[in-house]
């Protein structure tokens, strides 16, 4: 079990949607360390960057305007297996086929509007924190219940 970092961006729906308290209470709920945060307007450059994997896609153009409606909140998170466990809480991409109890399956019906980005892989969180955070941005410190949030790594619990 490894300690991973991720990007979790809450996008335009959510945050004009009032729901960014409900994304973050969601990860912090589940064990998750924020260590950075920032509410920031997307530029072409970064999105294009972010999203170079769907650069040829026909929906390609309709990102880019979706998530530059509004500012979007940046959050860096850490914990085990983090990207793994993101993931589940995120949700498949479509809301409509999310499952019940995950983000996008409890708040969103929508492919293109579904409240969230989680990184995928460990190589991606590592890549996209650092793309939208310096390291003065990024914040160490340790959370009272750890211990017993990791209880199969800490004997104790
Ligand atoms: P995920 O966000 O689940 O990792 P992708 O990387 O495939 O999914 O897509 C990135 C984002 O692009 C999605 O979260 C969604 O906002 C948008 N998107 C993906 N597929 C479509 C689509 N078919 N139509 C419109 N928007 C899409």
């Amino acid at each position: 079990m490894k300690e991973e970092k991720i990007l979790i961006i809450i996008k335009p729906d959510a945050i004009v949607r009032g729901l960014i308290g409900e994304v973050f209470t969601r990860f912090e709920r589940k064990g998750f360390k924020i260590i950075g945060t920032k509410m920031i307007e997307l530029g072409d450059i970064l999105l294009d960057e972010h999203y170079a994997h769907l650069k040829d896609k026909p929906f390609f153009a309709g990102i880019k305007k979706f998530m530059t409606a509004s500012p979007v909140m940046l959050i860096a998170a850490s914990g085990v297996n983090a990207s793994a466990a993101g993931r589940l809480i995120a949700g498949q991409t479509a809301g409509h086929e999310a499952d019940a109890g995950t983000i996008r399956g409890d708040l969103s019906m929508s492919i293109q509007s579904n409240i969230v980005h989680v990184s995928d892989t460990t190589e991606n969180g590592e890549l996209e924190v650092a793309r939208f955070f310096n390291e003065e941005e990024l914040h160490t410190y340790k959370r009272a219940d750890e211990v017993m949030i990791y209880s199969d790594v800490h004997e104790d619990f």
